[in-house]
């Protein structure tokens, strides 16, 4: 026979589990300690070293780094195009390690969209921007001709396009083709989406309104989006920006608007935060550490609101 649990013994339950919450259990992108190792004619590049990453749904967040530091590499697995090492990562509740074919199928086709920075690579040549945006929905099936053509247009107009449905990529400046990438990345109304350097090609001003148009994308249809860049006014424009060095997130700017009393204007307050993994590991800044001479070796100090990280001063070499 069995007895209903008691309260208390729910109760019980109930901490037990809060106190002990899975790693990203309530994010929609996981990224757990990711590792990629290349073999390049039998010299290995460790291009992510144990990456951690959590976005949370209906973010629109930058990564930034320096060439070669993993950006890609980490896209292209979030992409579902190449599996990691080691590591876990998930995305909407898909495990990317443990995908069947037809699973990355259906993955890439309806729960991420994609957008390179190779303008070209976006969009298939001999299709107008209407037939580029139509295609994936046809591609994924469950809707007349009719119905595709409107959503295609729709999703032209929002990112302010419409003007171009008829054209071919050739006949579109840069900035057109990446907005009717972007439209091309939503049709099938994906939960996040990716882009990986896409105003790499591009002047300032037209990276501008890129950037406008997955702002648009976020704050209209609530999709989550991470974009690769390493243009550091494109990273000012949103409230979180994560670092990685060396294949691993570094430190993370976060941006939140604050209302001066008197003025009543309001500016946006950014503060740098470094990353504690769950060792107990932090990175220090470079800068820090250089200004004060901290290498190898460093003395703590609990307080009791900070820890306080002073230069070796032990004589000990
Ligand atoms: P980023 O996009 O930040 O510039 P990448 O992710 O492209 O950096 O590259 C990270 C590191 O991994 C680099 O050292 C790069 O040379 C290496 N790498 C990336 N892709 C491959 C590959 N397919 N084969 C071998 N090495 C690679
Ligand atoms: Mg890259």
């Amino acid at each position: 026979m069995t007895t209903n649990p008691t309260l208390a013994e729910l109760a019980d339950k109930a901490t037990a589990t809060r106190d002990r919450p899975a790693y990203g259990h309530d994010a929609l992108i996981t990224c757990d300690r990711l590792v990629r190792v290349f073999s390049v004619e039998g010299v290995e590049v460790q291009a992510l070293q144990g990456l951690d990453l959590l976005v949370r749904e209906g973010e629109l967040m930058a990564l930034v780094g320096a060439s070669g530091s993993g950006k890609s590499t980490l896209m292209n697995i979030l992409a579902g195009l190449d599996t990691p090492t080691a590591g876990a990562a998930q995305v909407a509740g898909h495990n990317l390690l443990a995908m069947s074919a037809k699973d990355r199928l259906y993955y890439r086709r309806k729960v991420v969209g994609f957008i390179w920075q190779q303008t070209s690579r976006n969009l298939l040549p001999y299709l107008t921007a209407a037939q580029n945006v139509a295609l994936p929905l046809q591609l994924a099936g469950g809707r007349r001709s009719r119905a595709r053509t409107e959503r295609a247009l729709e999703l032209l107009e929002l990112l302010q396009v419409a003007d171009c449905r008829d054209r071919r990529p050739h006949e579109m400046s840069g900035g057109q083709q990446q907005r009717v990438a972007i439209a091309v990345a939503l049709a099938c109304d994906p939960a996040v989406l990716f882009a990986d350097e896409p105003t790499g090609e591009l002047d300032s001003h037209t990276a501008e309104q890129i950037f406008a148009a997955f702002r648009t994308a976020n704050e209209e249809l609530g999709t989550t989006i991470v974009i690769v860049t390493h243009d550091r006014a494109v990273a000012t424009e949103v409230r979180r920006t994560v670092a990685i060095r060396d294949g691993r997130t570094s430190t993370e700017v976060l941006r939140r608007s604050e209302v001066d009393e008197t003025t009543g204007n309001e500016t946006l307050v950014a503060r740098e935060y470094a990353m504690l993994d769950r060792a107990g590991r932090l990175q220090l800044p470079a800068e820090y550490t250089r200004a004060l001479g901290m290498r190898d070796r460093v003395a703590l100090d609990l307080e009791q609101d900070h820890i306080t990280v002073w230069p070796d001063d032990s004589g000990h070499s």
